[in-house]
């Protein structure tokens, strides 16, 4: 079994000062933590003030986005080896958010990865089909366009270093879960497709979460069926009690 890991991403939430609060908060309930990778995902704003509140823990840090350049004339764009110097090792690219509201299309979601990639980040790939989408049964056909363009380019190789999060656009923020079934036949089905592209023993290793509205509550439903490795978690994230408890969840 993959080590299982569960990410927080704020989205646009919290100042350094509230990162911190909640940093000291989180670490005061979950103590040492080994057995699950743990993972904090606050705005840039915070990103500094975070890393230096959790080192030497056994908690992570990741940033939201990056821009693929890796410097130059982009006005607010930010680059992999600046999220590195912030103690930044994953970042999350193709989030349904920064699809939908910022135009991040598939080619642009695939030139992320590869810079993250290259400046030594783990980027997290964001896929999921949203609710027409679905209901039109092209699931497959939409999931299977954001495979093809967010991993153009990776090999073998560097897919081993690469973490998926299938998150359904109808999930995320709405507090309508996918069903255990509804998560595990959508992330098995990813798997699948990696295998194809990658083989069998390859796609067995990458760690495939699950997002969309996950809560304490329906934590341990999802991370236990067998494809799925662990969550990111938005809303549920800002509550240092709620996070803690979806991590003890997947213990
Ligand atoms: C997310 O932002 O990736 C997410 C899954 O959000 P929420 O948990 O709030 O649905």
């Amino acid at each position: 079994m993959n080590r299982r890991l569960i990410a927080g991403n704020w989205k646009m939430n919290k100042t350094p000062q509230e990162s911190i609060d909640f940093i000291d908060a989180f670490l005061g309930k979950l103590g040492d933590i080994r057995d699950v990778e743990v993972l904090l995902i606050p705005p840039y704003t915070s990103l500094e003030s975070s890393g230096r509140r959790l080192a030497g823990s056994s908690i992570g840090l990741g940033a939201q986005d990056l821009f693929y350049e890796p410097s130059g004339a982009y006005t607010a764009a930010i680059s992999a080896s600046m999220l590195a110097a912030c103690g930044c090792r994953h970042v999350l690219v193709g989030h349904s958010e920064r699809r939908h509201l910022f135009g991040d299309d598939d080619a642009t979601v695939g030139r992320k990865l590869v810079s993250a990639l290259d400046g030594g980040l783990t980027p997290i790939l964001c896929i999921g089909e949203t609710l027409d989408e679905r209901r039109a049964g092209a699931m497959e056909t939409v999931l299977g366009s954001q495979l093809d363009g967010g991993l153009d380019g990776v090999d073998a190789d560097a897919i081993e270093r690469v973490v998926m999060a299938y998150e359904p656009v109808w999930a995320i923020g709405t507090g309508e879960t996918a069903t255990p079934q509804q998560a595990q036949e959508a992330v098995a089905w990813v798997r699948a497709w990696l295998s194809q592209r990658y083989g069998v023993s390859v796609a067995k290793r990458l760690r495939i979460l699950y997002g969309g509205s996950v809560k304490p509550g329906n934590a341990t439903d999802l991370v236990t069926q067998p494809d799925i490795d662990g969550a990111l978690v938005g809303g549920a994230s800002l509550d240092p009690d709620a996070f803690a408890a979806i991590v003890e969840a997947a213990r």
